[in-house]
């Protein structure tokens, strides 16, 4: 055993000496906390209950709303204190306003626990007790999350008032060693970066540090003329970059650029640590001032790792716990070893965290008044007092707020307390022994086989982890968050530019058709600019596209599944190669904001390999049942010609997704796009060429919907239609496809997917945190004009007031411009005539009902349209029962949830719908009542990831196909069943085969 780690053992067992002398539990309070403590850690079932229970209870004002959620989060509970937790509930029925008040008294009582006051005037009495048992402070204000740029600006004043008045009520304090005294002013201020700014945006840094720096720079210099400390505290892995540049960048300032009294956090659980940390003290050098850095595991463990896992990023944060504690001591010895420069915080209950810090500093001779160690208020006390007495500067995170908003935080240290992975749990709970407590880090990561295993992780940041489980795995989005990622989108952006203005042929037959008359298509935030002119289909062209996919049928139908599943892999791989370049002409092309792009180019690579995963389950002609003596076997085959008839708002991928499906079964395809985006229909074809579809089998063919595209519907060589659109011109095409024409081979198949009018409900109890940041998204996400999209917005009438207000001031903040800057939310609508249309509806909201909301400053250049929100709205008028495609919403106040659900399913349509409650009874209610295709709880209502959310309405919005779903691929094929006797005179074989190819060979 090496000398340090006799040390770091020698001083762990102090510590746990000195902690064994006050023994207290690590719920400190007795009672209802640590009997509700006890029992999550038992029973997990109870404890995500009890969580998700303390979450909404500040939102519940009503004794019988606290007992009817009571109900529902307890009632069915399995446990050994089923008894009496049903007893528990049946008396919060009886008399609720008692049993309300009483339960939000105890479950206060537990946020008491962890929350040092509720405002600045009432935390003072715990910092001068504080105080006199040495330990300093950090004070950090609390709040809901910052939706808004006036919440924004709320959250920087209340950190203004909280320096003044710790500023004049420390006055006199000194500093608890009283040596060193100059790296530690007594005032220390923690802030949280993402309450100043509500844009903040993983894929612009820059602007963030635009908004930010100004908002801190009066903070900093108050609290630089008290003589305060300030810390910018770190959170979630997308805000990272931006929360180190902007400490740099401010700190380079010539105006703090000589100030030591500044820290930042560095997380020791993300693979970047040491990295930041080293960019960080090159950074400190260069200034040549003092500055600090407080050195965590980490609060998003569990976020970083979901969040990862569902956008198939490579995750940010270590896997195995040892890894985040060995991480831990790899940095400290950074830490220490810079002494001269950083001034080092260690913020940890982990025994043996702290005990290697101590240890490490004293083999390197720094002195313990050169450091300090930081614990949170409310957890781990006896840690604190034991680091006290050795010697030790102790300063104690207290975080200020209102009880009940500060629930979040309130769960986050629950979940931290009864984690199984946690320190203070092993400790204190699980009574761990004090050698395992002490282990080296080092050990386990050693002993665990997976545990020095770094995760595969591609150029652009993406996984290359497969999760186990699924069959299918999604493509990766790219992550903005990386520097490398926006460097190659702007460069992308910049080469689309010089691209701009090229002249796009037909594709016919393999060959490349001109024409005279073309289509311009242009940028729709800037429409003098013309992206590319592209030949249009006309008659004729139509013609010989028809002859050439009923040419190449015969052949393709008969071409193996796997060839044809093969060359959708290679588009793939080919959209894969140009992910970029194809981001940056839907920017162009159809203004679309950087993540939008990317997301539509994600979802066309799914399409890809979805529908050849799904060919391949379908492929092969299969026994349909086992029965002696006969043999019948299912299988598909393809209808003929397909049309495809695609939209502009996802110009990649609904184009992609119905081609792909027409061509994986073994149609052959005339592929028209809109004319707004139909360079990125070009591309399209271009894709495949070079994937290697054969001559006619795939056909490009832009043009007049109207003319060349009415015709093609109507044409008896034509099988098959593929529709995504507007409700016009859909039921047209149902209607007219219903006629059979002379010569016609089948009865046409249309799929048909058009809009949707859809509603959003909120629910009294619902967290308007992530409601109105979802909604905002829902509604004015591309400028409204996704089919998905929210534009009814029903919320209780007891919440009204309060959503309203917040609803409103975070579409004030939203960023709205040219979408070939990152960050931007809402860019342009996509042509003139959807602006002309989009404004008359707004002229027909303000006659109708009542205008609550509109932006004043969206450009002047380009096709923008203000967000605007209709308050009052009646469910029967214009504006709430058509769809407007843009950004405009239309809010209904419901009575209750009867009529919010009858509002919801008031409209023709069914298609998407979202549902935000944190009631587990309307919960399932929503799930069960609301009409649509596509019904999102707690979440926002765009977004359908192919395979996990197959995506397609009813009603008026169409067929009730599902694209991205299992069944989607059987629209575009006939099934077709043989079926032999085998048996001769009574004899027939034992077994038959699953599978019979026989029949795929020639027809
Ligand atoms: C004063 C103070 C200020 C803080 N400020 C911040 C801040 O600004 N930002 C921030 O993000 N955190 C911050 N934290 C950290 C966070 O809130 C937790 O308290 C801390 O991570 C717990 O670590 P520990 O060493 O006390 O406990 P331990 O029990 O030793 O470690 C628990 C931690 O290990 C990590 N972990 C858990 N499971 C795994 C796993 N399977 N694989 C890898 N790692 C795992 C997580 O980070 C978890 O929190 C702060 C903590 C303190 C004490």
């Amino acid at each position: 055993m090496g000398a340090l780690q006799t040390e770091i053992e020698r001083r762990g067992e102090r510590i746990f000496d000195l902690v064994d002398r006050h023994p207290e539990s690590l719920f400190s309070k007795a009672g209802f906390y640590q009997r509700m403590m006890a029992l999550s850690m038992r029973d997990e079932h109870f404890k995500v209950q009890l969580f998700r229970f303390v979450d909404v209870l500040a939102s519940l004002h009503r004794g019988t709303d606290i007992a009817q959620h009571l109900d529902e989060y307890f009632a069915d509970m399995r446990n050994g204190y089923a008894p009496l937790i049903r007893t528990g509930v049946r008396a919060a029925k009886i008399v609720p306003w008692v049993s309300g008040q009483l339960l939000r008294w105890n479950v206060s009582g537990m946020a008491r626990q962890f929350i040092a006051g509720r405002n600045p005037k009432d935390v003072m009495k715990m910092l001068r007790k504080r105080r006199s048992q040495g330990i300093g402070f950090t004070v950090d204000l609390l709040g809901e999350a910052v939706v808004s740029e006036q919440e924004a600006n709320e959250y920087a004043s209340r950190c203004l008032e909280l320096l003044e008045h710790l500023g004049r009520e420390t006055r006199g304090w000194t500093d608890p060693l009283g040596k060193n005294t100059e790296l530690f002013p007594v005032v220390n201020l923690s802030v949280k970066i993402s309450a100043l700014y509500s844009q903040m945006n993983p894929a612009d840094p820059a602007d963030a540090i635009i908004h930010l720096a100004p908002k801190l720079r009066p903070i900093l210099r108050r609290a630089r003329d008290l003589g305060a400390f300030v810390n910018f505290d770190m959170e979630s892995y997308a805000h990272k970059n931006a929360t180190l540049e902007l400490f740099r960048t401010l700190f380079t300032e010539t105006e703090f650029r000589d100030w030591p009294h500044v820290g930042i956090v560095i997380q020791a659980y993300l693979r970047d640590a040491e990295n930041d940390l080293l960019d960080l003290l090159d950074w400190g050098r260069a200034r040549g001032t003092r500055f600090a850095v407080r050195l965590v595991k980490g609060a998003y463990w569990d976020f970083e790792k979901i969040k990862s896992r569902q956008n198939g990023w490579a995750c940010p944060v270590f896997l195995q716990k040892p890894e985040s504690d060995l991480n831990f001591e790899l940095i400290t010895r950074i830490l220490l070893e810079h002494e001269s420069i950083v001034t080092s915080a260690f913020g940890s209950h982990n025994v043996r965290s702290i005990a290697h810090a101590q240890a490490l500093a004293e083999q390197l001779g720094i002195d313990r008044s050169r450091f300090e160690f930081q614990l949170l208020y409310g957890m781990a006390g006896p840690v604190k007092r034991a680091l006290v007495e050795m010697g030790y500067r102790v300063r104690e995170y207290c975080p200020v707020g209102e009880l009940l908003p500060g629930m979040s935080y309130l769960v986050r240290r629950l979940l931290e307390n009864t984690s199984n992975e946690g320190f203070l749990r092993a400790k204190f709970s699980d009574n761990v022994s004090e050698d395992e407590l002490l282990r080296d880090p080092a050990e386990l990561v050693a002993q665990s086989a997976t545990g020095t295993r770094h995760l595969e992780v591609s150029g652009d940041g993406a996984s290359l982890d497969t999760p186990p489980g699924d069959t299918y795995e999604n493509a990766p989005l790219v992550n903005f968050v990386y520097e490398q990622n926006q460097d190659r989108m702007r460069e992308a952006l910049a080469h689309v530019r010089t691209q701009l203005g090229q002249k796009y042929p037909l594709v016919i037959n393999g060959e490349k058709v001109w024409t005279e008359k073309t289509i311009a298509s242009i940028n729709p935030s800037s429409p003098e600019d013309v992206v590319g002119h592209v030949a249009e289909a006309g008659i004729p062209e139509a013609e010989r596209a028809v002859k050439a996919a009923r040419d190449a049928f015969e052949k393709w139908s008969r071409t193996s599944f796997e060839t044809r599943c093969r060359l959708l892999e290679r588009a793939a791989d080919i959209m894969h190669r140009r992910r970029f370049e194809l981001s940056a002409l839907e920017v162009f092309e159809v203004g679309k904001a950087w993540a939008e792009a990317d997301g539509d180019i994600r979802e066309a690579m799914d399409f890809c390999q979805f529908y050849a995963h799904e060919m391949r389950l379908i492929g092969r002609p299969r026994l349909t049942q086992h029965v002696l003596g006969e043999e019948s076997y299912q299988h598909y085959w393809p209808r003929g010609v397909a049309m495809i008839i695609a939209p502009w708002n996802f110009p990649m991928a609904i184009l992609c997704g119905m081609t792909t499906a027409a061509l994986v079964t073994g149609n052959t395809v005339i592929m028209k796009p809109a004319e707004q985006s139909a360079v990125i229909g070009a591309m399209l074809m271009e894709i495949f060429e070079e994937a290697g579809v054969p001559p006619g089998v795939l056909n490009y063919l832009p043009g007049k919907g109207s003319v060349m595209g009415a015709h093609l519907v109507d044409h008896k060589d034509v099988d098959l239609i593929a529709f995504t659109g507007s409700r016009e011109v859909g039921l047209r095409i149902w209607e007219s496809a219903g006629k059979t024409r002379e010569g016609q081979r089948e009865l046409k198949r249309v799929i048909c997917e058009m809009g949707g009018k859809n509603a959003v409900i909120i629910d009294s109890d619902a967290d308007l945190d992530e409601a109105i940041v979802d909604i905002v998204y829902s509604a004015f996400g591309y400028q409204g004009q996704k089919c998905s999209a929210c534009s009814r917005l029903i919320i209780l009438e007891e919440i009204y007031p309060r959503a309203m207000d917040r609803l409103m001031n975070a579409a004030a903040s939203l960023r709205v411009g040219n979408p070939e800057e990152p960050g931007i939310t809402v860019g342009p609508v996509i042509d003139g005539a959807a602006h002309k249309r989009i404004l008359e509806y707004i002229d027909i909201g303000k006659k109708e009902s009542r205008l609550a909301f509109q932006r004043g400053d969206v450009p002047e250049k380009g096709f923008f349209i203000p967000p605007t929100i209709f308050a009052n709205v009646s469910p029967k008028t214009r504006i709430a029962c058509e769809e407007i495609f843009g950004p405009v919403l239309s809010v209904m106040k419901a009575r209750d949830l009867d009529e919010a659900f009858e509002i919801a399913n008031s409209t023709e349509f069914a298609l998407t719908a979202g549902f935000f409650s944190r009631s587990p009874a309307n919960i399932e209610r929503a799930k069960a009542e609301i009409v649509a295709g596509n019904v999102y709880v707690n979440r926002s209502c765009t977004g359908a990831v192919v395979g996990r959310h197959p995506f397609g309405g009813f009603k008026m919005s169409g067929g009730g196909t599902k694209a991205g779903g299992a069944d989607y691929l059987l629209q575009f094929v006939v099934p077709r069943v043989v079926t032999e006797n085998i048996t001769r005179h009574g004899f027939a074989p034992e077994t038959t085969p699953l599978y019979r190819d026989e029949f795929l060979g020639p027809r």
